[in-house]
């Protein structure tokens, strides 16, 4: 945060400063180049002492006054002299060769702007807010998750188009943030002129409310207002921030009436978000909406295969084998214990053997397995969402208001533990397994009539999961 690039809005002062001079005007002038920003100005290269005392004299009141109008501040321009000739940098000699051997610039020096093109379009490579690794040819695509990223592909092929927004939701360490910013890497290494943003909701907010403290924002809307693609992780965090929710809004609408593309992440569908303002929340709902769903085991397989791949570190495929099998909660945790296993081996100069790996893994495999979550975190959580106590839910009572409750939890408690039926009614306050199968069989014949039991359920099961990873 504090730390403002700029380029946006000097791109966009060019842009409107090229419309109000004319082509012929603004080529023989503005042969310059945004370099960097520091905090109260924008750093321009300019090819020689003559160019930039021209531009002082002529330009330099219209360039601050745009950057003015577009960023609400009152920033300085400093020129620092690049000249093009003088060059100890062979790529960008070769650069010069190859320009001379455009068909089109033959007689013509190439410009510093067009140098400096060269160079923007060659260093492209990364993007500063997002993760050189988080490609589609990273990703590894499984039933799961395969109607997300056919819809992230087509997005990254036509922005702003197909699905606008594209929100993408599911459970942590499911790939979210992946697939998000394989859109936004493939639409900046394949449009060289794309402005893509990423950033968290988290620093959205940040943002925001440190405009409000540097009274600059305007500089913060036009931030995003001129950008082609706007990626924001895990929207979940706005709940309860209406301020940021209703700027998110203004966002939002100014981006879609420009078919910018807008993608969005969130850990749970849009309908369960508390606390979100209704017009922002039909907003999300208007696009694509697609949940991640945990991998399976070839999935699973196929995904450590590919990690194994990339570390070039020689892991034998029954190892391979053994972690999918035994971790399936999420892809975050299948990547940790091979990352383990890895360093176990690098730092003992050990290939890494089954033996080995079971031996490492092995309290990795038995967290897995149970997770954190113990029943009595089920009964906590349950308890509290249908304002009980612990202890009614646990007890002996059997009032209606109680045994429905107390069925819901021993049914999740069925579905996201290892515990067989006799030992979760021994854990549910000392009862027989059948009244656990019969508490079951209730909840599954509710679910065929209750439309709206699944997601309840789903729900008490992310809380659950969430305290229990607190505990
Ligand atoms: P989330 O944002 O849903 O919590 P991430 O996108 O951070 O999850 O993914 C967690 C880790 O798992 C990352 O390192 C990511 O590269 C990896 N990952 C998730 N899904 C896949 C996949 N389908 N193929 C390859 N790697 C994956
Ligand atoms: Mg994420």
């Amino acid at each position: 945060m504090g730390t403002w690039n700029y380029s946006v809005f000097w791109d966009e002062a060019m842009n409107q400063i090229r419309e109000e001079l004319g082509e012929h005007e603004f080529a023989m002038w503005f042969n310059i180049e945004y370099d960097s920003s520091i905090e109260n100005a924008i750093v321009i290269r300019v090819p020689s002492n003559f160019y930039r005392d021209q531009l002082v004299r002529q330009y330099q009141k219209l360039i601050e006054r745009k950057i003015f109008e577009l960023t609400g501040k009152a920033l300085g321009i400093d020129f620092v002299v690049v000249k093009p000739s003088v060059s100890s940098n062979p790529a960008k000699e070769k650069e010069e060769e190859q320009l001379a051997e455009m068909p089109n610039n033959k007689e013509e020096q190439p410009t510093l702007k067009s140098l400096a093109k060269k160079t923007i379009s060659l260093d492209r490579g990364k993007h500063h807010q997002m993760r050189l690794d988080y490609t589609f040819e990273n990703f590894i695509i499984g039933e799961n998750n395969s109607f997300a990223a056919n819809a992230a592909l087509a997005i990254a092929k036509n922005p702003g188009t197909s699905y606008n927004p594209f929100l993408i939701y599911g459970g942590v360490g499911l790939g979210k943030t992946h697939l998000m910013q394989s859109i936004g890497n493939r639409v900046w290494t394949t449009n060289e002129k794309a402005k893509v943003i990423c950033i968290s909701a988290e620093e959205f907010m940040n943002e925001f409310i440190q405009s409000i403290h540097d009274k600059s924002t305007q500089a913060f809307k036009n931030r995003y207002r001129f950008v082609d693609v706007l990626l924001i992780d895990d929207i979940h965090f706005l709940q309860n921030k209406l301020g940021s929710q209703e700027e998110l809004f203004h966002t939002f609408n100014a981006l879609y009436d420009n078919n910018k593309q807008m993608v969005f992440t969130c850990d749970r569908p849009v309908s369960e978000l508390k606390n979100l303002s209704d017009r922002l929340r039909s907003r999300f709902e208007r696009g694509l909406n697609v949940d991640l769903q945990p991998p399976n085991f070839e999935t699973r397989r196929a995904i450590l295969r590919k990690k194994i791949e990339a570390s070039r570190i020689s892991v034998p495929d029954e190892v391979a084998d053994i972690i999918a099998k035994n971790i399936s909660t999420n892809v975050r945790d299948l990547e940790a214990a091979l990352t383990k296993l890895i360093a176990y081996a690098q730092l003992v100069h050990k290939d890494i053997t089954l033996e080995i790996a079971q031996n490492q893994l092995k309290d990795v495999f038995s967290q897995s397995k149970h997770g954190n979550v113990t029943i009595d975190n089920i009964l906590r959580v349950v308890a509290d969402s249908y304002k009980l106590s612990y202890s009614d839910l646990k007890g002996k009572k059997r009032t209606k208001l109680i045994a429905f409750p107390r069925q819901i939890a021993m049914y999740i408690a069925r579905e996201i533990t290892e515990y067989s039926t006799t030992e979760l009614g021994f854990e549910f306050g000392g009862r027989d397994h059948t009244t656990v199968m019969h508490a079951c069989q209730k909840i599954d014949e509710r679910l065929k009539l209750d439309p709206n039991l699944e997601s309840t359920i789903q729900s008490l099961i992310r809380a659950i999961k969430e305290y229990s990873s607190k505990t």
